[in-house]
C-alpha cells in the first residue's frame, strides 16, 4: 500500500469541528488508496497553557515532569482524531509516543529522535487498520520517561515517520497555504512559492520564517522526504501549497527565492582588543560556554590608535546574537576580562538592530546578487552595519526601524512580487 503522512498543526485541530474537517481530508486520501499516518499537534493554545501551569507550579521545575505535563496536549487530539475517523467509518487507532515506541534521547524538553521501530504500526496496517494517529512532539527516553522534542516538534515527528515508513509524501497542514517569498504581513504582494529547495527552506526557517520547525527540514533533507506545506482550511488539490524538495526537482533556480528577517537581534562590539593569534578563540569560547548563539562576526581595524595601555596591534570585534542573550554575552565578556583572558576598552551594545537576509540557491551561479541588494538598500538611504554571506544567503544588520522598508525594497529589487 502506498503510504502518506499527514500532519495537522494546532490551529487545524483547534476544536471538534476542525478535527472533523481534518478527518475528512484523511478520509479523502484513504479513498484514493493510501494508508495514512496522521501526526497531530495539541489543540492551539493548549501547549502554552500547559507550559504556564508548569511554570506557575515550580520555577525551577524538574524537566521530566515538565515533559509529562506538556506532552499531554497531543494525547487528547490523537484520541479524538482516531474516534472521529472511526465515526466516519475508517479503521483507525491512536498511538502515544511510548506505545510506538518513538525512542528519543533523554534531553527533556529538547529530546532528539533516535529510532522509530515500525513493527507495532505495520502489524495493525496488516490487520486492516487504515489510519494510525500518532501524538506528535513526544517520545520516550532510554529510562522510559516521557520526553518532548522542543516547541514545534510535531513537524519533526511527521518527517521522521515519513522517513521511517518510506511515505510517498509528508503533508504538513497548517493555517497558511504555503511558504511565501516573505511574510505577507510585511509585503502585501508576497507570492506563494510552488516549490522551494530544502536548503533554502532551512535558511528561511532558521531565519525566522516560522512555518516549519528547523529540525524537521534538516531531517527531510537528510532522508529526502518530499514535504508539502498546505492549508487545512482550503480544499487541497495535488498542486496546493508549497513543496519543499530537492533542488534537482526545481526547474528554474532563481537567484533569490525569499527574504527573511528577524527583529530580535543585537549587535555587540568589543573595542580595542589585542590583535593576536587566539584572540577570537578567547572571545567566542566563553560566549559558547555561556550558551550565546553568535551569528554574524566582523573583525576590523580599530579606530583607536596605538596607546600605552595597549602595546601591540589592536582591533575591534563585533558580533550579533539574539537580543535576549545579551545579558549572558555581556557577563561572559566581563568575566573573561576579569580573568585576564581578554582585554578591551569598551563593550558597546546596539539592541536596535534587525537582520534581513536574501536567500536563494540560484545565487551560486548568478553574479551580482550582493550588488543588487546593497543598491536597493542604498536607494532607501538604509545604512548597513554588518554583512555576512554564505553560498546561498546574504544577510545584513540594519537599524530595526528600517526593517519593513528594507524587506519591501529587496522584495521589489529581486522581482519577487505576485504578478
Ligand atoms: N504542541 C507543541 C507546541 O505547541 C508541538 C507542536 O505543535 O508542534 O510546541
Ligand atoms: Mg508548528
Amino acid at each position: 500500500m502506498p503510504l502518506l503522512v499527514m500532519k495537522f498543526g494546532g490551529t487545524s485541530v483547534a476544536d471538534l469541528d476542525r478535527i472533523a474537517n481534518a478527518a475528512a481530508k484523511v478520509q479523502r486520501e484513504v479513498e484514493r488508496g493510501y494508508d495514512v499516518i496522521v501526526i497531530v499537534s495539541a489543540m492551539s493554545g493548549e501547549t502554552n497553557k500547559l507550559v504556564k501551569w508548569v511554570n506557575d507550579t515550580a520555577v525551577f521545575y524538574d524537566a521530566r515532569e515538565y515533559d509529562a505535563v506538556v506532552a499531554s496536549g497531543e494525547n487528547v487530539t490523537a484520541g479524538l482524531m482516531a474516534l472521529r475517523l472511526q465515526e466516519i467509518g475508517i479503521p483507525a487507532r491512536s498511538w502515544q509516543g511510548w506505545q510506538v515506541p518513538i525512542n528519543t534521547t533523554a534531553q527533556h524538553g529538547a529530546a532528539r529522535l533516535v529510532e522509530i521501530p515500525r513493527g507495532n504500526i505495520d502489524q495493525k496496517f496488516a490487520e486492516g487498520m487504515k489510519v494510525a494517529v500518532v501524538a506528535g512532539f513526544q517520545g520516550i527516553s532510554p529510562e522510559g520517561r516521557i520526553t518532548t522534542l522542543g516547541r514545534g516538534g510535531s513537524d519533526t515527528t511527521a518527517v521522521a515517520f515519513a522517513a521511517a515508513f518510506a511515505a510517498d509524501r509528508c503533508d504538513i497542514y497548517t493555517d497558511v497555504d504555503g511558504v511565501y517569498t516573505t511574510d505577507p504581513r510585511v509585503v502585501r504582494r508576497a507570492r506563494k512559492l510552488d516549490r522551494i529547495a530544502f536548503e533554502e527552506m532551512l535558511e528561511l526557517a532558521s531565519l525566522g520564517a516560522k512555518v516549519l520547525q528547523t529540525r524537521s527540514v534538516e531531517l527531510a533533507m537528510r532522508y529526502n522526504v518530499r514535504l508539502r506545506v498546505l492549508s487545512s482550511f482550503e480544499d487541497a488539490s495535488d498542486t496546493s501549497g508549497t513543496l519543499v524538495c530537492d533542488e534537482a526537482d526545481i526547474m528554474e533556480l532563481k537567484p533569490v527565492s525569499g527574504i527573511a528577517f528577524s527583529r530580535d537581534e543585537a549587535k555587540v562590539t568589543l573595542f580595542t582588543i589585542e590583535d593576536r593569534p587566539g584572540i577570537a578563540a578567547a572571545i567566542f569560547g566563553p560566549l559558547a560556554d555561556a550558551g550565546v548563539n553568535v551569528d554574524m562576526i566582523v573583525q576590523n581595524i580599530s579606530e583607536k590608535d596605538y596607546d600605552e595601555a595597549h602595546p601591540g596591534a589592536v582591533t575591534d570585534m563585533t558580533f550579533s546574537c539574539p537580543i535576549d542573550q545579551v545579558p549572558r554575552a555581556k557577563r561572559a565578556m566581563e568575566e573573561a576580562r576579569a580573568n585576564g583572558l581578554i582585554r578591551y576598552d569598551e563593550l558597546i551594545i546596539d539592541d536596535e538592530v534587525a537582520k534581513v537576509s536574501v536567500v536563494g540557491i540560484g545565487m551560486r551561479s548568478h553574479a551580482g546578487v550582493a550588488a543588487t541588494m546593497f543598491k536597493a538598500l542604498a536607494a532607501e538611504g538604509i545604512n548597513i552595519k554588518v554583512i555576512t554571506t554564505s553560498e546561498i544567503k546574504i544577510s545584513v544588520l540594519i537599524d530595526r526601524k528600517y526593517m519593513e522598508l528594507a524587506v519591501q525594497a529587496l522584495h521589489d529589487a529581486f522581482g519577487l512580487e505576485r504578478a
